[in-house]
């Protein structure tokens, strides 16, 4: 039994039942602090861990907007869920180029991952949650495959929260079916990004599976060894995900006083981006990685792949110019 199972039928033993929040909450909590999930080896692959081309083109879109803001000083590179740090690592590389060079900020809970983060960056300074950031400098915020992970409420047709009982030992959920998700554990954040937007400047850049409305049933999943599993069995061991609501965090950000752009699909967004130039110039430099170059592309863009499942939102505070590929 893993430490998150015992301590979840614990509490159910004492409360009778769970919200599908807590339950999510509680079995993720376990999951990222105890192991690095990402790659071949482990439970999923993300785009950053596919090809240096994500990293790069993401890094490039920041340093566009910093240099069109006038280059203000003090910017912060803000990441959230950063994973082994490889995205931040070829964005600032790509940064750098174009004259950027902003402090590290990791919003990371994970003390396993931290350390992945710490051999590849230098001198990061993490945080628990955002409002630690520094409250001064333009913000330049990425999360790639990080909303995903922040616990769901689920609700039946008649707005009835479900909740997570035990039956002979075993976790189970309330029988109606769910047509309803919410994530005010998702929305609290947003807020909060979109707050310190408005107040230091800066964009951010949300990138994740999900839907551009609401109302999309249930989307709560488990993988674990790179294939979908039981959510309701062995939680801690396995990644539990819900598909990100994207009109929702657009919402948020709009009534904070920060303008949305996008959903759009991620296949579009690189493609504009110019990822078609970077798979090129990186075949020429290493001809003998032409095919491995063009399938990564392939992997990230393609509509059948990741291209549009996966979904890019921009913010941007007030006076800080229009983002590229919206
Ligand atoms: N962005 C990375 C990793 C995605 S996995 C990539 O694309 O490869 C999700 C990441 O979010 C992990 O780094 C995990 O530790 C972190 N995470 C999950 N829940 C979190 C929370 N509540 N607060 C901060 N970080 C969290």
């Amino acid at each position: 039994m893993t430490p998150a199972e015992k301590r979840l039928k614990r509490r159910i033993a004492e409360e009778g039942s769970i919200g599908v929040a807590d339950y999510m909450a509680e079995a993720n909590a376990h999951y990222y602090a105890g192991r690095d999930p990402l790659g071949v080896d482990g439970d999923f692959t993300t785009a950053p861990e596919i090809s240096q081309m994500f990293g790069e083109l993401i890094g490039i879109w920041l340093a566009d907007l910093w240099t069109r803001a006038g280059r203000p000083a003090r910017a912060r590179y803000v990441e959230l869920g950063p994973g082994r740090g490889t995205l931040a690592e070829d964005a600032l590389r790509a940064m750098r180029g174009a004259g950027l060079e902003p402090t590290l900020e990791l919003v990371e809970t994970s003390p396993m991952l931290r350390r992945a983060q710490a051999d590849r960056l230098a001198a990061p300074r993490w945080h628990d949650a955002v409002a630690t950031l520094p409250e001064d400098g333009p913000l330049l915020i990425v999360a790639n495959e990080f909303f995903d992970a922040l616990p769901v409420h689920q609700f039946d047709g008649d707005g009835v929260e479900l909740r997570v009982t035990l039956q002979n030992d075993r976790f189970v959920r309330d029988p109606a079916e769910p047509v309803t998700e919410r994530s005010p554990a998702s929305i609290a954040v947003l807020r909060d990004l979109a707050r310190r937007l408005k107040a230091q400047g800066g964009v951010a850049l949300i990138v994740d599976y999900g839907h551009d409305r609401p109302g999309i049933g249930d989307t709560l999943q488990a993988v674990s060894c790179h294939r979908y599993a039981d959510p309701w069995q062995a939680p801690g061991s396995r990644d539990l995900t819900a598909h990100v609501d994207f009109s929702a965090l657009a919402e948020a950000a709009q009534a904070e006083g920060v303008r949305p752009f996008g959903p759009v699909g991620q296949g579009d967004w690189l493609e504009a981006m110019g990822i078609q130039l970077r798979a090129a110039s990186l075949a020429k430099a290493a001809p003998e990685r032409t095919e491995e170059i063009a399938a990564a592309r392939d992997r990230l863009t393609a509509h059948s792949q990741m291209g549009r499942l996966f979904r890019v939102l921009a913010l941007a505070a007030p006076g800080w110019p229009e983002p590229a590929g919206f």
